[in-house]
């Protein structure tokens, strides 16, 4: 979430670190903020709001260049959006900047305000300047941070500055965080596309490292001891703030779709490489994730149990971390996570490998924890998302599961309906056919566009493609809308239907159409406008708009529909001016429980 930029050397560093925050800013956040030492003061400029309203104070304020500063994009979780809970914060000698929760800062605040300290801000990071600054009394700068590290519960990711020292210091636990290496100086990131512009060397800090950065060096220490960590390079190039002509990021995310599925596609396009997505030895498969990357587990779920016979269960990754686990050697989990840094995710994997559960990733940045921690893993490589909402990544989610039912419904021999892999490629192709007849959907647009609220409805795969639709529109619209299994509706929930209300149905499953075709007859019934999206050989006479499109097969439909479901989305967002790129309150990686 939210992010962490650091910088010591001989470039300008106001540059360096609003350039990383502007790299960052995809991620979400509501503030900003630096902090940089000039002439051995800290000087600290906050704003609430878009990194361009803080680079206009910084001008306007007229501030010389420091020798080094950190910086912080804050997504909020202890205390309101403000410009006191805008990071970096500074008690006595010590300014940081953190991303994380601190799970037990009012103890520590109640035990500080009885040392005489007072809090400017309601958040917990204020707390670690204020413990820091107090550990300072008395011990040298790395013991003091040592010591911090044991009185902290929670997750943190930090840069640190110290006053009258030349160095700079970060720490992590649980939230990610790097050190850049660089010619012209080092740095520190939450992430790497913050300072690739700069440099593509860097080192994963793990949990406990402290680093101690200098313009010309660094070191690393864990448990007071010096240790020797690899520099791996980065293969990522600068967050592409290309749009290719778009209007938004979220609309050329979409228009990759069929280049990215493509390249996924030749990736298993020989046998030999289907020892990775062969999971014919399971027996049963738990999918863990959050969010699209739980509704991708979904679709998942359908194709695994009617294709390969498995019996696959989905869950919220934070449920799934805290339930009794049902399991033995014939278990399976699969972690999916575009970031693979989703906080509740890698408690999840954590907690399952302490019992010794196979688990599998699909996941699409392979630098991240969950990528380096999972027993295996399958890489979507859907390239950088820029947009905080999900669609090729998420589109890639489904397919490897597609790809894995396919694969593991092979090698059982239990492959029915003439399915061959062949069919995949034309995946692509049919996905450029949706993007490319768009303007079918004018009518859909301005209906749902007007609506304050709305429904998604149908059954097997397509309630889990509704999960999906329904989070996209309510993600960058804001309208609000519900995703129900097309029988379920009418016990209780139907109540809500109005006259006007849109509700919307899936229909790419032959043997369910006409079960969710009566169900929307009920919604009409009480006065719905009802919208049907569905594939050519399933459309109704019934009289509602519609949306049709062409079918490939039941593997790769649901992949189909999506892409309508991410496009309307898109249509209406932008109908009601909505930021499309950037929807309030979220954040692209969620890396706090
Ligand atoms: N918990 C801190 C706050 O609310 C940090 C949030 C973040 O990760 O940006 O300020």
């Amino acid at each position: 979430m939210c992010g962490i930029i650091g910088y010591i050397g001989k470039n300008n560093t106001i540059d360096v670190l609003l350039n990383g925050l502007y790299a960052l800013e995809y991620r979400g956040y509501d503030s900003s903020g630096i902090a940089i030492n000039v002439d051995n003061k800290i000087s600290l400029i906050r704003s609430v709001g878009r990194v361009s309203k803080l680079e206009e104070k910084i001008k306007s304020l007229n501030i010389k260049d420091g020798v080094y500063g950190i910086a912080h994009t804050r997504w909020a979780t202890n205390g309101e959006t403000n410009i006191n809970n805008a990071h970096p914060h500074k008690v006595g000698r010590v300014t940081i900047v953190h991303n994380g929760i601190i799970e037990n800062a009012n103890i520590l605040k109640e035990k500080l305000v009885k040392e005489g300290y007072h809090f400017n801000s309601d958040t917990d990071s204020e707390v670690v300047a204020a413990l820091l600054d107090y550990k300072l009394r008395d011990d040298n700068i790395l013991d003091s941070i040592e010591l911090l590290k044991k009185e902290l519960v929670g997750s943190y990711a930090l840069g640190i500055i110290i006053d009258e020292s030349d160095e700079l210091y970060a720490l992590r636990k649980d939230s990610p965080l790097l050190i850049g290496i660089g010619d012209s100086g080092n740095f520190i990131a939450s992430d790497i596309t913050a300072i690739i512009k700069y440099t593509s060397d860097y080192i994963l800090l793990d949990s406990g490292d402290i680093a101690v950065l200098k313009a010309n060096s660094y070191e690393i220490y864990n448990g007071n001891k010096k240790i020797n960590k690899e520099v791996l390079k980065s293969t990522s190039s600068n967050i592409d703030n290309d749009k290719n002509g778009y209007n938004h990021h979220m609309l050329k995310e979409i228009m990759d779709e069929p280049q990215v599925i493509s390249n996924l596609l030749d990736r298993y396009n020989n046998s030999r490489n289907w020892e990775e997505v062969d999971l014919s030895k399971y027996k049963s498969i738990d999918i863990v994730a959050c969010g699209s990357a739980m509704y991708a587990g979904l679709v998942g779920q359908v194709l695994l149990e009617e294709y390969a016979n498995i019996k696959t269960s989905v869950y919220a990754a934070s449920e799934y971390r805290y339930k009794k686990k049902i399991y033995n050697d014939k278990t399976l989990v699969i972690l999916i996570s575009q970031s693979g840094e989703t906080a509740d995710t890698i408690a999840a994997m954590r907690e399952v490998k302490k019992l010794g559960i196979d688990t599998l990733a699909i996941v699409n940045n392979s630098n991240s924890t969950i990528a380096r921690e999972v027993d295996r893993k399958i890489l979507t490589e859907a390239g950088v998302e820029v947009a905080v909402a999900t669609t090729k990544a998420y589109i890639l989610q489904v397919c490897v599961l597609s790809l894995i039912s396919y694969v593991t419904s092979y090698k059982k021999g239990l492959l029915k309906d003439g399915v061959s892999y062949s069919d995949f490629y034309k995946l692509p192709s049919l996905i450029d056919l949706v993007i490319k007849n768009t303007d079918k959907y004018r009518e859909v647009v301005s209906m749902l566009s007007k609506s304050e609220s709305c429904f998604f409805i149908g059954r097997g795969i397509d309630y889990a493609i509704c999960m999906e639709g329904s989070l996209k529109l309510k993600e960058i619209s804001y309208i609000h809308s519900e995703a129900y299994q097309a029988g379920e509706l009418k016990h209780g929930t139907i109540s809500l239907i109005e006259k006007g209300i849109p509700v919307i149905a899936i229909i790419t499953d032959k043997t369910l159409k006409e079960k969710t075709l009566s169900n929307l007859r009920e919604v009409e019934a009480r006065g719905a406008e009802s919208i049907v999206i569905t594939t050519e050989e399933l459309e109704d006479n019934d009289k509602h708009l519609k949306i049709v499109i062409k079918s490939a097969n039941r593997f790769l439909d649901s992949m189909l529909a999506v892409c309508v479901l991410q496009l309307l989305a898109y249509y209406v967002a932008l109908d009601r001016g909505c930021d499309i790129d950037k929807p309030r309150n979220l954040a692209k990686s969620v890396t706090v429980e």
